[in-house]
């Protein structure tokens, strides 16, 4: 890949306030992670955007997208999905701060705000499905396969117990009620 590709000459542009650059970039940008969910190293990025010359900066409006790998949050299924991010940012010179991207020279560096749109726009607690239904507490099976071989839940048992407390007389609790006589 190409150390140049993410950028953009911006000279012309800087000096007519008002201007507009359309610009449709592609490639890859390594790695990029969030707990389980990441882009992996080999995917495609596409950035599409639209830079407009603003007083003091360029406007960088648009879309990153690419695709991401990850694990699903139930059942742990290895599953994967694109990404869409929409992007308004504001380069100027001095900038590089948590609103604004660096604008040095006459080129516009369109990585960083790939990378940080992507890393945004990871699903962090991504599911198979919605109902997907996860994975059986005790022994591991998926559920969505069907019922295992566990039998009912665990929390049935915990409720039976309890009733079991409840109508044991000597388990506790108020002594029964004695008479005025
Ligand atoms: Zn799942
Ligand atoms: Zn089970």
């Amino acid at each position: 890949m190409s150390a140049t590709r993410w950028q953009v000459p911006v000279t012309a542009l800087r000096r007519a306030v008002g201007a507009r650059q359309r610009e449709e970039r592609t490639g890859t940008l390594g790695e990029l992670r969030v707990v389980e969910t990441r882009v992996p190293a080999d995917a495609v990025t596409s950035v599409e955007v639209v830079l407009s010359a603003v007083v003091g900066g360029i406007e960088v409006v648009g879309t990153v997208g690419s695709t991401w790998r990850g694990v699903c949050r139930r059942c742990l299924r290895p599953i994967g999905g694109s990404i869409v991010a929409p992007v308004r940012e504001l380069y100027r010179p001095g900038g590089g701060d948590d609103d604004t991207y660096p604008l040095g020279g006459d080129q516009l560096d369109l990585e960083p705000l790939a990378r940080d749109a992507l890393l945004l726009g990871l699903p962090l607690a991504p599911l198979c499905r919605e109902d997907c239904r996860g994975l059986c507490p005790r022994c591991g099976a998926e559920l969505a396969d069907g019922p295992c071989a566990c039998g009912p839940e665990p929390a049935d048992a915990r409720w039976a117990a309890l009733d079991g407390l409840r109508s044991d007389p000597g388990a506790g609790g108020l002594p029964p009620p004695v008479g005025n006589g």
